[in-house]
């Protein structure tokens, strides 16, 4: 195993220890998330859905926001293991949307999102998930190099 295989397994793991943690009691979707950050440390989220649905945030987002809350802001890599809840991933659980987007608003187009079907991992740029993207330079400044 190569220094980079083990630092993405290590990532998968911890993204499967916290879909663990998932309180997806209305999809039965459990997802979890492991977030690296420039530092080194890994950030984890599990996806928390709520009975007003708009409430709940995805594990993703989660990740993101612990770290942010802990005073990381930049990040290198993410890994997302999702599936039924109770079962292992069996199929690539893509982020939504909307996590794209708050990934968008920390990370470069480099940063690394790692799936995993639990057979097999696929390693995407953000760049590739979310082309032609709007971000904060877009507003006048690239706040990745203040962070
Ligand atoms: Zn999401």
């Amino acid at each position: 195993m190569t220094p980079r295989e083990a630092l993405a397994a290590e990532l998968l793991q911890a993204a499967d220890a916290a879909r663990q943690n998932s309180y997806s009691p209305y999809s039965h979707f459990a997802v979890g998330a492991a977030l690296r950050g420039k530092s080194g440390r890994i950030y984890t989220g599990c996806n928390v859905e709520c009975a007003a649905y708009p409430a709940g945030c995805c594990a993703e987002r989660a990740a993101f926001l612990r770290a942010v809350s802990e005073g990381e802001c930049s990040f290198t890599e993410i890994a997302i293991a999702g599936g039924p809840a109770g079962e292992p991933p069996s199929s690539l659980c893509p982020p939504c949307g909307i996590c794209r987007q708050v990934m968008r608003e920390f990370c470069g187009p480099e940063f690394r999102i790692l799936l995993t079907d639990g057979r097999k991992t696929l390693e995407y740029s953000l760049e590739e998930l979310l082309p032609l993207s709007f971000g904060p330079e877009n507003l006048g400044g690239d706040c990745h190099e203040e962070l």
